[in-house]
């Protein structure tokens, strides 16, 4: 309460004393059906905080001392009620054309993979739980004998993420060991992750060789002592080095190892299951190391992110011998990298995909995007272009090509040929434009560039092509 109440003009005292009470508030045919949706406790302190905002706003100095009637408070109520429903993950509709957008969420998961989680997530399942002879099982045979099956690995694990991955690999395989390392390899993957941070976390000795553009197999050997217990390559990638650079194969670093006793770890980050240059995803153009090439070449233990180029859900996948595979499984860490019941099942339902790779390529809608052609694209375009101008009369809008990116650190640098709209809006700023678009709902994330607004339709649905043209006529409205 206001202290200077005593004070108060005359005015703002009878404002003061119009207002409503909660209880009267209550009564409003439209407040119990809010009763109904919400609950009672909810509806009062949003009803509470609706009237002390009222009083806040007759009590303060440039308050209105007019009669603040039943229906402001009411209007103020919902709002706070609507905000309150909102939940804290919104939908988007990805207009950027980044395939992969870390910052969106990464790959957006099949169908079979989403009713998998649904079923799995609603009820009771054989998580850990042998339903032939009623025991105990583990959690991820057959998610495991899957990507075995894909990869020709011995043995499988997974985990969170592959953040999780290689810092476990590195925790139960080369704890206060030595690990070798190309200076050329130490990433740092979206801020948080970086290789000298997770290796020094992890209990391994960071151990640099060659250059930042030069690495050698003879520095591996160089480097190599009675300490050392692993090899690791990491994969670049979210940069490249070009012009003077040279790096040892992985084969290279296979026969190197294992003349010494010693492993080989390779940290793929994206995990393209299969060669995507040969089954002309991305029209060919890759540089993607496969994980059935990182098998095939002998490294001891593989990792990657689920929700990379593989296209599912988060997850980290190790792939490797499986007296390796048994000792990270059997780390205490394990047990707190663990991944859930709902991303295993999605990620079960992505990998069955990949028994065919034209299936994959077809239904795991990241694959989907990436080879996309531009022809298919060009006819998306010309339907959105469509249903925009449809839906806004005065307004232009240009159907063009443009350049799209994999992003979510894959294929660095190669840039994919797109279609897009663009549109350079009559009488608001294509900024303004794009924030509205990203406040309404479900939001849109459009590029912006040169005054226009672009929306890539790689990355947008054929089912939410009409969606965007009516969110683009809905941030319009008032106009
Ligand atoms: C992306 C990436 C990681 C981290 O993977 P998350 O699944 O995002 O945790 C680690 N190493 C490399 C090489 C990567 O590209």
């Amino acid at each position: 309460m206001d202290p200077d109440r005593g004070e108060m003009n005359p005015e703002r005292a009878d404002a003061l004393r119009a207002l409503p009470s909660v209880g009267s508030l209550l009564e409003v045919d439209e407040v119990q059906g809010w009763v109904v949706d919400s609950g009672h406790g909810v509806v009062v302190s949003a009803l509470r905080v609706a009237l002390d905002e009222v009083r806040e706003g007759v009590f303060g100095d440039e308050g209105s001392v007019s009669p603040v009637g039943a229906s402001e408070i009411l209007l103020r109520a919902r709002a706070i009620l609507e905000d309150q429903a909102m939940l804290s993950l919104r939908r988007v509709i990805n207009a950027t054309g980044v395939v992969l957008h870390t910052n969106l969420g990464r790959a957006p998961l099949c169908e079979e993979a989403v009713d998998a989680v649904a079923e799995i997530a609603a009820g009771y399942c054989d998580l850990e739980f042998d339903l032939e002879t009623g025991r105990r099982g583990k959690r991820v045979s057959k998610v495991g004998e899957l990507l075995c099956a894909l990869s020709g690995a011995e043995a499988a694990v997974v985990v969170n993420n592959n953040a999780a991955a290689t810092l476990l690999i590195l925790r139960a395989l080369c704890c206060d060991r030595e690990v070798v390392v190309s200076r050329g390899q130490l990433v740092e993957i979206g801020g948080s992750f970086r290789i000298p941070d997770v290796m020094a976390e992890s209990g391994a000795v960071q151990r640099e060789v060659g250059t930042t553009n030069r690495t050698r197999i003879s520095d591996y050997e160089d480097a190599i002592s009675e300490d050392t217990a692993a090899l690791l390559r990491v994969h670049t990638s979210n940069y490249r080095i070009v012009g003077f650079t040279e790096e040892a194969s992985l084969s290279e670093m296979v026969a190197c190892a294992h003349a010494r006793g010693l492993l080989v770890i390779d940290d793929l980050g994206s995990g393209a299951m299969f060669d995507f240059a040969a089954a002309g995803v991305l029209g060919g153009v890759s540089s993607e190391p496969s994980v059935v090439e990182s098998v095939t070449a002998g490294a001891d233990v593989v990792c990657f992110s689920g929700d990379k180029l593989l296209g599912g859900p988060q997850a980290g996948i190790i792939l490797g011998r499986s007296e390796l595979i048994d000792a990270i499984e059997k780390h205490p860490l394990m047990r707190a990298l663990r991944l859930d019941k709902m991303a295993l099942a999605a990620l079960d339902a992505t990998l069955r995909h990949y028994r065919d790779q034209g299936r994959a390529v077809e239904r795991v809608p990241t694959l989907a995007m990436l080879s996309a052609t531009t022809e298919s694209l060009a006819d998306k375009a010309a339907r959105l272009e469509r249903l925009l101008s449809e839906a806004m009369g005065g307004e232009h809008f240009l159907v063009g090509s443009d350049v799209s990116f994999a992003g979510g650190g894959s294929l660095p640098g190669e840039g994919l040929e797109t279609v897009v709209v663009r549109w350079r809006p009559a009488e608001v700023g294509a900024e303004e434009i794009a924030y509205r678009l990203r406040v309404g709902t479900p939001a849109v994330v459009a590029r912006v560039n040169e005054g226009s607004v672009v929306f890539d339709v790689r990355t947008i649905f054929e089912h939410e092509l009409s969606l965007v043209a009516r969110c683009v006529a809905t941030c319009l409205d008032g106009n």
